[in-house]
């Protein structure tokens, strides 16, 4: 233990990894407000100011995507590290999961559009019983899975996403015909910063930290995650999530 004072002012004594830990997040932290701040007053010159040249316009929207980019970064940073401090704390609420994800499907429709895919929803053996769980980390698990699937899945694809009670659980997953991950990689899936070579090489844009917080949060809701896939055929997403925790 090194006995320096932690520099989000605690005064604890601390580890070497708390202190990383630490400085992660006070850096995301600051990071966060200046650029929500870029994208903000981006979008305010983008809607609101007078006429603009189209390539005024170009280089506006070239500003706001790259500080979405960076914004989303910084609150997976985030996460990680409140995952690996223990510090994720669960505001459970009874819920209708099949509400949930059509508001996830809705979240996505211009992404859906852009890339071209199809995307079903089906519920075995509906209606589903009342879930009690946390709202936004079930959105984030979803709406990260249902992101994947739509950015790894070529135009002309289909995703499908079904639902089904299976005993005390209700079962999610999430199929798409795309790319899929190559099976000499499969194992480093959930690990932190993956990024797949065939994705890669699509020079799509991720942080390979989205399965890993997927992950964690499935199994802080007390589920399991699993996946199946064939690179080039598509991949299959499935979780569990318990009725009660
Ligand atoms: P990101 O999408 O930001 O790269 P993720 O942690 O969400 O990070 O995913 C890690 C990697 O797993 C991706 O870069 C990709 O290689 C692979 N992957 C995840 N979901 C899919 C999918 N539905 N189809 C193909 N590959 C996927």
């Amino acid at each position: 233990m090194a006995r320096v004072k932690n520099i989000l002012g605690r005064g604890e004594p601390v580890s070497m990894q708390n202190l990383q830990y630490d400085f992660v997040t006070l850096a995301s932290h600051q990071l966060r407000t200046p650029l929500s701040a870029i994208k903000w007053y981006t979008e305010i010159i983008l809607k609101r100011s007078g006429p603009l040249t189209k390539k005024q316009r170009d280089y506006l929207m070239e500003i706001s995507r790259s500080s979405e980019r960076a914004i989303n970064l910084v609150n997976d940073l985030l996460d990680v590290s409140r995952i690996q401090e223990g510090g994720i704390h669960l505001e459970l609420r009874p819920l209708r999961i099949e509400k949930l994800v059509e508001e996830s499907i809705d979240n996505y429709a211009s992404m859906i559009q852009a890339g071209g895919v199809k995307i079903d929803f089906e519920i075995i053996s509906g209606p589903l019983p009342i879930v009690e769980t946390d709202p936004d980390k079930l959105k984030r698990v979803i709406g990260n899975l249902l992101s994947n699937a739509i950015k790894y899945t070529p135009r002309g694809g289909k995703i499908l996403i079904i639902l089904e009670k299976k005993g005390n659980n209700i079962a999610v997953m999430i199929s798409d015909s795309g790319v899929g991950i190559p099976k000499t990689e499969q194992t480093r899936v959930f690990d932190k910063f993956f990024r797949s070579t065939n994705v890669l090489k699509l020079s799509s844009e991720g942080t390979g930290l989205g399965l890993y917080i997927v992950k964690s949060l499935v199994e802080i809701m007390g589920g399991k995650i699993s996946f199946s896939s064939e690179e080039g055929k598509g991949t299959i997403f499935s979780f569990t999530l318990p009725l009660k925790i």
